[in-house]
């Protein structure tokens, strides 16, 4: 089985980025810029904002971080995306989830500039994927598909199937995966809690997408013979990190699949480094 190999291929492309905003800088402009805001203590948003902040470094992004007390309200979160919307000098902003229970994560999303808004969440940028219009595409899907093509799997014509609807995975995923193009075109059947039949759907894929949040859900015999598998699941467990798939099982029938972790994760990260920098020559040149 092939292993996609998520970290060595998001290597690769910061290595491309490092190269190509060089390039940029050679010409005297302003470096690229990122703005990440983390509210709250938590663990994981924190680890993921470190990593995030270290790739930044990696290729010649700035990132500027606004860590906010657990207590910010909605009216100084606000505030603070405005000014950064404003600033010249920032290029995208990105605003951590899960936001603390008293927050409007949905209004915060709104709020950011559709030009900066580098995770592809806020509504302009979902409906533009929607019609097919040049747009920040959500970094976890976007990534995905990226993966996909840098190993030349194309699901063109293909049957994909999305367990997870959610709108930062499932959903975006989906959009992707039916527009017209070389590495999409595919026929996609998505599922979710209501899914009646989800074995039978899961086993029908060519290409299986797992984003349900659940450890080790999909086994051996839910996939095809063959069939491409990636697991956007993660989860810490006693034994270390594991994603939505059993790797053990599964391993032994598909014919391509990402490891948890090296696999999506890292992908998600430098599609966010990919956005940045498809923003900021738009911005500077
Ligand atoms: P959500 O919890 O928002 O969505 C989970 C989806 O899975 C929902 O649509 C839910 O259905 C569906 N689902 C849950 N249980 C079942 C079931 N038994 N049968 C069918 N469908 C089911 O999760 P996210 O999309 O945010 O994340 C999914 C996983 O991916 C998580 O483990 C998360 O940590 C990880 N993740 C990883 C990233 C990375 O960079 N590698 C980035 C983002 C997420 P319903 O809508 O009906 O409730």
């Amino acid at each position: 089985m092939l292993v996609l190999d998520g970290k060595e291929t998001a290597r690769k492309i910061r290595e491309e980025l490092q190269k190509e905003l060089a390039g940029i800088y050679k010409k005297d402009l302003r470096p690229a810029a990122l703005a990440v805001i983390l509210v709250g203590e938590d663990p994981a948003s924190e680890v993921y904002v470190r990593n995030k902040e270290k790739a930044c470094a990696d290729v010649g992004i700035v990132s500027k971080s606004y860590k906010l007390a657990e207590n910010t309200s909605q009216e100084e979160l606000e505030s603070v995306i405005d000014v950064l919307n404003n600033d010249e000098n920032i290029d995208g902003i990105l605003l951590q989830l899960p936001l603390p229970k008293s927050l409007n994560a949905e209004k915060c999303l709104e709020k950011i500039a559709v030009h900066k808004d580098v995770d592809g969440f806020h509504p302009e940028n979902i409906g533009k994927l929607v019609l097919g219009l040049p747009a920040f595409k959500s970094c976890t899907p976007a990534g995905i598909m990226n993966l996909l093509e840098r190993y030349n799997l194309s699901v063109s014509g293909k049957k994909a199937v999305v367990v997870g609807r959610s709108n930062i995975v499932g959903k975006p995923l989906a959009l992707l995966l039916q527009q017209t193009g070389a590495f999409a075109n595919a026929t996609v059947t998505v599922c979710h809690s209501g899914t009646s039949n989800l074995e039978e759907e899961c086993r029908s894929a060519d290409f299986l997408f797992v984003a349900m949040g659940k450890p080790a859900f999909i086994k051996g015999h839910m996939v095809k013979d063959g069939a491409v598998v990636i697991d956007v699941g993660i989860h810490r467990t006693e034994n270390g990190l594991v994603g939505d798939c059993d790797y053990a099982e599964i391993s032994k029938k598909a014919s391509a699949m990402t490891p948890v972790p090296g696999g999506v994760g890292p992908m998600t990260i430098a599609q966010l480094l990919v956005n940045t920098v498809s923003a900021y020559k738009k911005h500077v040149l």
